[in-house]
């Protein structure tokens, strides 16, 4: 059952972001990429709000049939330019992958009103893997908070590395953070990492935003 698999991953979330402190307070993204409407609905009503998917098309069709839940709408996945009309259409409450200066610059053009994102970093450096460089991150935030007004910019996401070795994921999710904690001073909010199998990490290093499918809907 779903419902039970979110009862898991919630306890686990407790478990593990009571060990950073009490006040540290971690959002679920529930990724529903790999299921239909029906599943996204059945965990809507144990209670989950925040969903994420990384196709527009499949946003837009779930959002359609959907469109009588008040769910909250998270686009995670790489994002193609002749998709940004179509996804800005669909109002999601936070974009987490803008990769690059140059995606929020064609971002901002096609928005008509502010849209909150965030900024991607490759905290790996791993060729598959999109994002900012972490030694670049600092500038291109500023840049695109200062030049790009309709881009509200509220923190960071990153992926863990892919690595086997429980030392480099660890790394991965500490290069982020720290220019998490830099950030914070120019208003950011939310750091976007951890998933299916290595959330816990990621809030013991700090993230308070998890992308989480294949362990609540496989
Ligand atoms: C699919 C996906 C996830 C969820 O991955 P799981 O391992 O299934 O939990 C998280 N973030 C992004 C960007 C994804 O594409």
């Amino acid at each position: 059952m779903i419902e039970a698999k979110l009862d898991e991953v919630i306890r686990q979330v407790e478990r593990a972001r009571i060990r950073v402190s009490e006040h540290h307070i971690v959002k679920i993204v529930a990724v529903s990429k790999y299921v239909g409407s029906a599943q996204i609905e059945a965990l809507y009503k144990s209670g989950q709000r925040a969903f994420g998917e990384s196709r527009v098309q499949d946003l837009k069709s779930k959002c359609d049939v959907l469109e009588s839940l008040p769910l909250e709408w998270h686009f995670i996945g790489r994002l193609q330019s002749n998709k940004i009309n179509a996804l800005l259409s669909l109002n999601p409450s936070l974009v987490h992958s803008v990769d690059s200066y140059e995606k929020a610059l064609e971002i901002n053009k096609r928005a008509t009103k502010s849209v909150a994102c965030l900024l991607q970093i490759n905290s790996a450096k791993e060729a598959s893997k999109m994002g900012v460089m972490p030694e670049k991150a600092i500038e291109e935030y500023l840049r695109i908070k200062e030049e790009l007004p309709n881009i509200a910019l509220k923190g960071l996401m990153s992926f863990g590395s892919f690595s086997e070795n429980t030392q480099e994921v660890k790394k991965s999710f500490e290069i982020t953070h720290s220019l998490y904690e830099k950030l914070q001073k120019e208003g950011a909010t939310v750091c976007s990492m951890g998933m299916s199998g290595d959330f816990e990490l990621a809030i013991e290093c700090g993230s308070n935003m998890i992308r989480v499918g294949s362990k609540i809907f496989k």
